[in-house]
């Protein structure tokens, strides 16, 4: 594609970072499946090496294929650069990597995927990282948490999967206040329903394994850089702004500019941490991409009117979706993504942990599988799964008590998934 800035969001995924293929002239992006390039000579090779010049050398650092897929997301988030990664939580490493030295903390919101929340209270540690987790709600309370050592503020748009929306342009007044990147975790919003760069993230990481991709075939993730940051204003970020002693000291952000972030995780992240993502997968993400909008719409059509049914059914407690009207999160939605909030929520059933379990049982449409965003509808009880090993008060603290059920609505047609539901709460009850 050439310059074009005013397409639409409709013509950029489908057209963003591609072009017909220089040597045949396939319209498809072709599937590069080759390790490595060939140099034209010494000197082309040495200046490769050197970040001289850019260009493919081996594919663990870049891909022609991953390349136009990091250039359609980059397009459609608003970003400077993006670097893809082999999933979700690959790139929520890749996106720290660059900004946290041991003793380093982020700050993060307790409303996650948790998977995120055991990455981050965890595993983050063996690298001498820790997180401090806050409720984003109380924004006195992030901004108390940052301390002199913090490098980062972290947070999802539309939280997963508790009908949360984060007040994005409150949390980032505050990492301008204290001079700190904010990264949004983009995953259950997509960015044709969210863009976090407009309302002040600093980078936006996604699973491409959920909506992106949007059927449930590949396992990828992505970080994009707003370009925005000045990662040499307060000294608190050598990896970005010092010289880097395994490029000759290079300095990343003198050298790159607004594409320093992304620059330095391909040339240190991948080439160093390898958690590349592969040809193939980007392929499918691609393809993914190219129908986001139409299956974003649907999801959120389904959501939203059987969200709506379930709160009316007898055996139904309480539905968390940020679309309907009992939602405290509704006027936020309205502001952070107006075009709807997603396919994501969960219901709390009357009868509890024993109903939650028959109910996803009796399911037949819906699949009781640990995963969301895609074209199928989907569904887990948490406690009884993902949650299992926390402690009752622990499920409750994360919205996954014994009594909830976490539903990915699909596209099918809506009153076959209501039928499905219907069915299964009243053989619950
Ligand atoms: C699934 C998910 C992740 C982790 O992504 P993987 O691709 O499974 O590694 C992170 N954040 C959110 C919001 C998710 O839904």
């Amino acid at each position: 594609m050439t310059d074009a800035p005013n397409y639409g969001f409709d013509t950029l995924q489908i057209h963003a970072g591609a072009h017909p293929d220089p040597a045949t002239g396939a319209r498809q992006t072709p599937i590069y499946q080759t390790t490595a390039y060939v140099f034209r000579d010494a000197d082309h090779a040495a200046k490769l090496f050197n970040l001289q010049e850019v260009g493919y050398i081996y594919s663990r650092l870049t891909n022609p294929t991953v390349a136009v897929l990091q250039e359609r997301i980059a397009t459609l988030e608003g970003g400077v650069g993006a670097v893809c990664c082999s999933s979700g939580h690959a790139a929520q490493i890749m996106a720290l990597f660059p900004l946290m030295q041991p003793g380093n903390n982020v700050v993060v919101s307790t409303r996650l995927y948790g998977g995120s929340i055991t990455q981050f209270s965890q595993t983050i540690k063996r690298f001498g990282w820790s997180a401090k987790f806050v409720d984003f709600e109380d924004q006195a309370a992030v901004e108390a948490a940052v301390d002199e050592d913090t490098r980062a503020i972290f947070c999802e748009s539309v939280a997963n999967p508790g009908g949360y929306v984060t007040d994005l342009p409150g949390i980032a007044a505050i990492a301008d206040k204290v001079g700190l990147p904010l990264i949004v975790d983009n995953t259950s919003a997509t960015p044709y329903l969210c863009n976090p760069i407009a309302h002040g993230a600093t980078l936006v990481v996604h699973s491409m394994t959920k909506y992106l991709t949007g059927n449930g075939s590949v396992t990828g993730g992505v970080v994009v850089d707003s370009g925005k940051f000045d990662w040499g204003a307060s000294g608190k970020f050598p990896s970005l702004s010092e010289p880097e002693p395994a490029y000759h000291g290079l300095k990343f952000q003198e050298t790159f500019g607004p594409l320093a972030f992304t620059f330095h995780g391909i040339a240190i992240g991948l080439r160093d941490l390898g958690m590349t993502l592969n040809p193939q997968a980007a392929h499918y993400t691609l393809m993914g991409i190219e129908t986001l909008s139409l299956r974003m719409e649907r999801h959120c059509e389904n959501a939203l009117k059987i969200a709506g049914w379930l709160e009316s059914n007898e055996h139904v407690e309480r539905v968390t979706y940020a679309g309907l009207d009992s939602s405290p999160y509704k006027a936020r939605a309205e502001q952070i993504c107006p075009k709807g909030t997603g396919g994501l929520f969960t219901v709390a059933l009357k009868g509890g942990y024993d109903a939650c379990v028959k109910f996803v049982d009796s399911l037949a449409l819906f699949s009781h599988v640990a995963n969301l965003g895609d074209a199928r509808s989907l569904v887990i009880h948490p406690a009884s799964t993902t949650h299992r090993q926390l402690t009752e008060e622990q499920q409750i603290a994360a919205g996954a008590g014994p009594n909830i059920v976490r539903i990915s609505i699909g596209i099918e047609t809506a009153d076959d998934l209501i039928a499905d539901l219907e069915q299964a709460l009243n053989a619950s009850a």
